[in-house]
């Protein structure tokens, strides 16, 4: 993540933001500050405009997606806001943005109320398998689906390999990849899309570890480490599998288990 920034203070808007009917008739003003991380190296040597980020052009951009755009809470606001904002401008990787409300109706004498939130692009390592029907379209469609959301880039491709399959044996070889994709989606959200893609795909689970038209894990996000219910980051099984380490292998060598504190080439030596 970069540590430079552009900052914008209190750009003054006129908007009908809020829960109140006669806000959203009347309107009020809001303060929006956004700290744009950008690495301003290359502008800081060329002096050029086009190699940073045009902060008029950002204050332009904010005050038109909020006055064409209605939102009752602040939270939604700067939510759609910094997402809006991550999408035009490729060359922030991460934002703040603080919006205040200072007339905020509370009956309450108050200097302003505010919500200020941090959004940016993630790095995360997406594991691929299909063992039945036609697996390489199975892959090559959700690699598709990935990419062709706002949300996701796909920056990498691996090879697709096939291996024999694990557990429960009585079953069709598998075709497994992986893909390194940026993402502007939180973990959870991430796997809700990838599970819709699979739902798409029609895959049908009966076996545990059976026959399935689609799998996809999140395999690393970050160096986030992460255990719930319904969520582990770095994947359980990431460093015990080799057709998982090879397609990883294959697009991020060095890439770390931040667990293990290991390099996906060291991993593989300890499997093999
Ligand atoms: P499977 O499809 O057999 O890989 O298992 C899917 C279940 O594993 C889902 O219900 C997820 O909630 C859970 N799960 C836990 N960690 C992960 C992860 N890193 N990636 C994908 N699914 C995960």
């Amino acid at each position: 993540m970069h540590t430079d920034s552009i900052i914008i203070n209190d750009l003054e808007i006129y908007a009908n933001h809020g829960v109140l009917s006669e806000e959203t008739a009347l309107g009020q003003k809001f303060l929006i500050s956004a700290t744009m991380y950008t690495d301003t190296t290359k502008a800081g040597l060329s002096d050029s405009i086009e190699d940073s980020v045009n902060y008029a052009d950002v204050c332009q951009f904010i005050t038109k997606y909020l006055t064409e755009n209605t939102f009752k809470l602040l939270e939604a606001a700067a939510e759609n806001l910094a997402t809006q904002i991550l999408l035009a401008y490729p060359l922030i990787s991460k934002i703040d943005v603080e919006i205040k409300k200072p007339w905020a109706p509370i009956g309450l004498p108050l200097n302003c109320v505010s919500v200020k939130i941090t959004r940016g692009w993630h790095i995360a390592y997406i594991a691929l398998g299909s063992n039945m029907g036609d697996k390489e379209k199975y892959l090559n469609d959700a690699i598709t689906m990935i990419n062709d959301d706002d949300m996701c880039i796909v920056n990498k491709v691996s090879s697709f390999i096939i291996t024999p399959p694990y557990g429960y044996t009585e079953q069709d070889d598998f075709l497994n990849g992986a893909i390194k994709i940026q993402t502007l989606y939180s973990p959870k959200m991430l796997l809700s899309f990838l599970q819709e893609i699979e739902k798409k795909a029609n895959r049908v689970r009966q076996i545990h570890w059976g026959p399935r038209t689609l799998d996809l894990d999140i395999l690393l996000y970050d160096n986030l480490i992460c255990d719930d219910d319904t969520l582990t980051i770095p994947h359980p099984e990431l460093h015990k599998r080799d057709f998982v380490l090879i397609p990883l292998r294959e697009i991020s060598p060095n890439c770390v288990h931040p667990l293990l504190n290991k390099r996906i080439n060291e991993l593989i030596t300890e499997i093999s």
